[in-house]
């Protein structure tokens, strides 16, 4: 018998025979431990107790203590589900149904489902729980798996391409009822301490828009009910924040089918903030020496065989015939930059030479996985690209990094930092990537960034650092980017002559500040639950009349805010509705004049935490707004 060896989360290895499985290795280790043993993981992935090893790998013994438990009581819960929902549509036709970072979902066919159905559903998971039937692995030969599926195209397809070549097959039996299935699953149905459906929406089948429409539902599970109750707590929260519905009620931006999927319109109040936001980092840019170019939306897609977009992107461009020449929108900008940089011979006393353009670039996402603002087709990246000397890459690169943590902590902001080192197929000699690699590195340790290394994640033209921002519900979005890039001067022939004469090619840095500016909006519109700073807020400050009688005296306060986005309520309302309904459209500042106000020519000031002061001098508080707004301040804070 040949041997494998196992390596344990403490780095300690073990040799055990080939084939034994996960349950063997526990009890290896220690009776307790192999009777604890509800799944594994190997290499990382998630695996029954039964699974085999056959080759060395690295294990995790999963326990009711282990995070992954939670996960593996998940995939227990989808088989309830799909019990629950068997037992009261017989015909409904089973999909798939994995575990998320946050609960379950499964994918059904043939079925009624609407959201009102949840709660008898749910009913019924909680009879199947109570019942606590134990869930057994089962063995089934490929045949008699494939005759029973006869009429379920989807598990038919799992059987061709998640079970290929596997005979027998496993399945996972509760009760009377049963799935084809890997596991692992906890031992009996009682486990599950806490379930709830929570929504029911559309996928294709495998994702692709030209297979079925299934039916998906979503649901979580818990070990206990106050766990549930914490997580269902939080998720209302987080819904208030949902950028689409504040998106709606503040008249940011919409997503209508008539422009198409994915094409969002900026309404006035959202266009005011991404403009706030693009002239910040302007003046950012800017005070860092770059200089502004511009690019059109579309070109011939020789530029993007040039630029070898063309043969690894074509599939996520939008391509049009013009007289019988193709064309394409831009995916990306820097094919447009490297062009502009090419047309100059340059000196190496030049560089670094820096191009900054918010450009608009299209995508060709999946239907399926466009969403409010956070996946689309058209959106505008905040793009710079810094042509340089070797030696220059890395005091760039701390600029860059400087400019990006001012951006974050201008906005307090939760983000991820990770270094992506040199892939297997790259491109570069061993010398150029070992010196970029060093330089990111030594900019990420002397700045004292926390960061995490992916070795091996970096572009195959160059290492990066990738940087990205924690939302409202916990999930991460991409966002900054800083990347070297040695392909795309070759692919132009970009050059720069040397102090020994000769030419030389320059390092290409990609580098955004936002990353996408609409997705950075987004990630701002859910942070401040619309509550934006005054320097963002679409309406800054809002005067309220206490009657029309104080209409003349209100515009004339108005005039005193040149510079500033100020509207007068003039609705024949009582201050106290003026007063609601300024809080309801998040207006930082709302100013109250009345008789006693216009006679002694003073304003009463209240804030959208309901803070308030009377008789207050006009020239002293816009000289606090000045302040707040120019230093960017987070909050209303004339009041404090
Ligand atoms: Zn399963
Ligand atoms: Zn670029």
């Amino acid at each position: 018998m040949s041997s494998v060896t196992v390596t344990l989360p403490d780095g300690s290895t073990l040799s055990v025979e080939r084939g034994a499985t996960v349950e063997d290795v526990a009890y290896e280790i220690g009776p307790g431990l192999g009777r604890d043993t509800v799944a594994g993981k190997l290499d990382g992935e998630l695996v029954a107790k039964e699974a085999p090893i056959e080759e060395d790998v690295a294990l995790e013994i999963v326990t009711e203590d282990s995070d992954a438990y939670r996960s593996v009581l998940r995939h227990t819960a989808t088989h309830v589900f799909a019990q629950a929902l068997q037992r009261l549509q017989p015909d409904a036709n089973l999909a798939i149904g994995p575990y998320t970072d946050d609960g379950f979902y499964y994918d059904v066919a043939n079925v009624d489902v609407e959201q009102d159905d949840l709660e008898a559903i749910e009913a019924e998971m909680r009879e199947i729980i109570a019942a606590d039937y134990d869930v057994e692995r089962v063995e089934r030969s490929r045949a008699e798996a494939t005759e029973m599926y006869a009429d379920n195209p989807y598990k038919l397809d799992v059987l061709e391409e998640e079970a290929a070549g596997e005979d027998p097959v496993t399945f996972y039996r509760q009760d009377d009822w049963e799935d084809l299935c890997k596991g692992p699953h906890v031992d009996s149905t009682g486990e599950i301490g806490a379930v709830s459906l929570l929504n029911v929406s559309a996928a294709y089948w495998r994702g692709d828009e030209d297979n079925d429409t299934l039916t998906r539902v979503y649901g979580t599970a818990f070990e206990s009910e106050a766990e549930l109750e914490t997580f269902l707590e939080q998720r209302e929260a987080a819904k208030e924040r949902d950028h689409r519905k504040i998106g709606r009620e503040m008249e940011l931006f919409s997503i209508p089918d008539v422009t198409g999927p994915g094409l969002p319109l900026y309404h006035p109040n959202g266009t005011t903030v991404l403009r706030e936001l693009e002239d910040y980092v302007d003046e950012l840019n800017r005070e860092a020496g770059y200089d502004f170019v511009e690019t059109p939306h579309i070109f011939r897609t020789e530029l993007w065989k040039q630029s070898g977009h063309y043969d690894n992107y074509v599939d996520d461009m939008f391509l049009l015939d013009v007289n019988d020449e193709e064309y394409g929108l831009k995916p990306m900008n820097c094919p447009g930059h490297a062009t502009i940089f090419g047309q100059t011979n340059w000196s190496y006393r030049d560089l670094p030479v820096r191009y900054a353009e918010n450009g608009k670039v299209y995508r060709k996402e999946q239907r399926g996985e466009l969403s409010g603002l956070s996946r689309v087709w058209a959106f505008t990246i905040d793009d710079g690209h810094l042509f340089v000397r070797p030696d220059q890459i890395e005091t760039e690169i701390e600029s860059i990094m400087g400019m990006i943590f001012e951006v974050i902590e201008n906005f307090d902001l939760t983000v991820e930092v990770s270094l992506a080192t040199r892939p297997e197929k790259s491109m570069g000699s061993d010398e150029i990537w070992e010196q970029a690699e060093s330089q990111l590195r030594s900019v990420l340790d002397s700045g004292g960034y926390e960061y995490d290394v992916e070795a091996g994640d970096g572009a195959f033209y160059g290492p990066k650092i990738d940087i990205g921002f924690q939302d409202a519900l916990g999930r991460t979005w991409d966002g900054p980017t800083v990347q070297l890039d040695f392909n795309m001067p070759e692919q132009f022939d970009l050059t720069y002559v040397g102090s020994d004469n000769e030419e030389h090619r320059p390092v290409m840095i990609h580098r955004a500040l936002y990353g996408s500016c609409e997705r950075f909006f987004m990630v701002l519109i859910e942070h401040f639950a619309g509550k934006f700073p005054l320097w963002l807020a679409p309406e800054q400050v809002r005067i309220l009349p206490v009657s029309d009688e104080n209409l003349g005296y209100a515009h004339r306060v108005k005039n005193e805010f040149d510079g500033y986005r100020v509207d007068i309520e003039d609705r024949d309302w009582t201050v106290g509705k003026k007063i609601q309904q300024a809080h309801e459209d998040k207006v930082p500042y709302m100013i109250v004049v009345g008789d006693d106000e216009e006679d002694a020519g003073t304003v009463s000031i209240r804030d959208r935490k309901e803070r308030e002061l009377k008789d207050v001098s006009i020239a002293e508080f816009r000289t606090h707004l000045d302040g707040e707004r120019d230093e960017k301040r987070d909050e209303p804070d004339f009041l404090e």
